[in-house]
């Protein structure tokens, strides 16, 4: 059998070379680190899947938390990520936290002793040479520029390295209707006629007063150096617009105009907070022009003072990075291969998923993909009520026509939704405020039966 070749030794990578030697199939990774001078801005070993920032591959409980599901998903498909992030682990309460060196170690010991893989220590700085018929891309959000310029330009887009201006972004099921409303701006059609697209969230003088203080005063990332991208006037940070001058806001993405509450016609509102949807699901709305440099924690403090968001659960934050990632869902088939080059698939967080665990998954799924395609054995990914499907329908399907496409973490939102519940499986009453919960759980227990079904199909 001739081997696949995998590009990129970190999360995604590794993942992959293993899924596809265990399947069978020979396993050629090229890894740059390593190479006398060639580094990136922000690992620091020669070590493959080494962790760049935190140690934490966030929660661990797969009943509650998508990412803790996502775990059991990739343990259940065999993952060297998952066994090597258990055997390392260091005390983090629920979350899965590993010793950042001996879990690196125990991936690099693993991969070099299978006896299917060889790990070649080499940049590949170009497409990769033609009679390569197998390759997985996993380079990762700091895919060295030779490579990621051969990639661009089988793409008519204009770019794959972004400054990522990230709005953030809310659970529908959060907004609190009572006083949020919907309708566009001056009543305005969308795409699909729809003329209440937007939810709409009104402030007074004294709201948005409180507001602008609260901007101005948050704690704000600081950028790493590499970091070191201009803005662009279309994407300012919302404090960096406050900065401004007190009105600019109100005059930029919080103008009131076009829009009538319909609880209180007579009165306009001060300003008014917007909220688009983000997926084709409906179950995720995003702050229109948002996006912010303030720390995580200070963000879900100040937008839970906007009102209709007081108890808003945040699917992701706002935030400003540089990444390097594919428009996959107009550039990858569902089988995570480059329309333009079928021989090239890709994998990690260089598709549009975000995070360690995120990006293994992905390498998972495209190291059996491939490996699948390989024996003539073709497979399909897993359906959408699995969380490992619903990264797939993310990044290969499901956004809404014209929006841009942002990378995204796992979270309930981006699976189908179900109803919450009313009663428990023994017919008891469940509180109101305990319903969100029993829902995760039920979504849960979904996956794991549609893994399950997925994994026998196979
Ligand atoms: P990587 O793990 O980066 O692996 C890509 C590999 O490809 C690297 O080893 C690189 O050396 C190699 N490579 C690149 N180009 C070539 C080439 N041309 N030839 C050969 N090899 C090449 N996620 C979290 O969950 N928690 C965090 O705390 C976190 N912090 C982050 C901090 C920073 C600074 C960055 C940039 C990202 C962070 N992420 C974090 C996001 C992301 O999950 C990680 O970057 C993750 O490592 C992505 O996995 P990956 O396999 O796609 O890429």
């Amino acid at each position: 059998i001739s081997p696949i070749h995998v590009i990129g030794g970190g999360l995604a990578g590794s993942e992959a070379a293993w899924q596809a030697a265990e399947a069978g199939v020979p396993v050629i990774l090229h890894e740059m680190r390593g190479v006398p001078g060639v580094k990136t801005d922000a690992h620091h070993t020669d070590g493959l899947a080494e962790l760049v920032c935190s140690n934490s591959f966030r929660s661990d409980d797969w009943e509650y938390n998508a990412v803790g599901l996502l775990h059991a998903e990739m343990r259940a498909l065999g993952s060297v990520i998952m066994a090597s992030a258990d055997i390392n682990q260091v005390p983090a309460g629920g979350a899965l936290a590993v010793d950042r060196d001996a879990f690196s170690q125990a991936v690099t010991a693993r991969l070099e002793a299978h006896p299917l893989i060889t790990v070649v220590r080499e940049e590949i700085a170009g497409l990769p040479p033609a009679d390569w018929d197998n390759v997985i891309v996993a380079t990762g959000p700091l895919t060295s520029a030779a490579l990621a310029d051969a990639i661009l330009g089988l793409t008519d887009e204009e770019s794959l390295s972004f400054f990522d201006a990230i709005a953030p972004i809310v659970h529908a099921d959060s907004i609190d209707f009572d006083i949020a409303w919907r309708q566009s701006r001056y009543d305005k059609e969308g795409p699909g006629g729809d003329a209440a697209a937007y939810v709409n969230c009104p402030m007074d003088r004294a709201q948005y007063d409180a507001f602008i203080d609260a901007l101005l005063s948050g704690p704000k990332a600081e950028f790493k150096e590499w970091e070191n991208v201009p803005y662009f006037d279309g994407c300012l940070p919302i404090e960096v617009m406050a900065e401004r001058g007190r009105e600019t806001l109100r005059h930029g993405p919080m103008k009131p105009v076009g829009l009538t509450n319909p609880r209180d016609p007579m009165v306009k509102a001060h300003a008014i907070v917007q909220l688009r949807q983000d997926n084709a699901l409906g179950t995720l709305f995003n702050i229109v022009g948002f996006q912010t440099k303030l720390k995580h924690g200070a963000q879900a403090e100040v937008f839970r003072m906007i009102p209709g968001l007081q108890n808003a659960q945040f699917a992701r934050l706002g935030g400003l990075h540089r990444n390097t990632y594919l428009n996959s869902p107009k550039l990858l088939d569902r089988q995570l291969r480059l329309k333009a080059m079928p021989r090239l698939r890709f994998a990690g967080q260089v598709t549009g998923v975000e995070g360690y665990v995120e990006s293994a998954a992905m390498g998972l799924l495209a190291g059996r993909l491939a490996a699948a395609e390989r024996l003539g054995q073709p497979l399909d990914a897993p359906p959408p009520e699995t969380a490992l499907g619903a990264l797939v329908e993310h990044i290969t399907g499901g956004h809404l026509e014209g929006s841009k496409f942002q990378p995204m973490n796992i979270n309930y939102g981006l699976l189908p939704p179900l109803p919450a519940p009313k009663v428990d499986e023994a017919g008891v009453k469940i509180p109101m405020k305990e319903r969100g919960r029993a829902k995760k759980r039920l979504m849960s227990l979904r996956a794991v039966e549609a893994l399950n079904t997925w994994r026998g199909a196979a």
